[in-house]
């Protein structure tokens, strides 16, 4: 189910992150679900997340700014929701919010002037 992107991503922070805990202090969605980030993703390599995790990120990047090895903590958990998308899950009305996102890009429904 997940690409092999999101598996070396997860990968990279199992194996590097030295479990300093920095990005602990700051982070409340961290403190709520994990000890800290190289736990959490050695539990994703190994028995999967609940979904409510990678959607509880704020994409703040709060944790790389302050993280010695500069782990990029966010794009992990994107690349999970981008593989749970999809798939529909974790709720298959979720589906339509992809279908929106293009919508409101699109040619139609942008506001770009583009000189015509
Ligand atoms: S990007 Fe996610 S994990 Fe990092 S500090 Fe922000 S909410 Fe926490
Ligand atoms: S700051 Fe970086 S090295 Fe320290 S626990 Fe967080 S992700 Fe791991």
């Amino acid at each position: 189910m997940y690409s092999q992107k999101t598996i070396d991503l997860a990968k990279e922070i199992a194996e590097t992150c030295t479990e300093c805990d920095r990005c602990m202090k700051d982070c409340v969605f961290l403190q709520t679900y994990c000890e800290n980030p190289k736990i959490l993703f050695e539990q994703f390599l190994a028995e999967d997340l609940a979904a409510i995790v990678p959607y509880s990120c704020t994409f703040c990047g709060r944790c790389t700014v302050v993280c010695p090895l500069q782990l990029k903590l966010a794009d992990v958990f994107l690349a999970i929701r981008q593989d749970l998308a999809a798939e529909k899950l974790p709720l298959k009305q979720l589906s339509g919010a992809v279908w929106h996102q293009r919508l409101s890009c699109s040619r139609i429904f942008s506001g770009l002037n583009r000189g015509k």
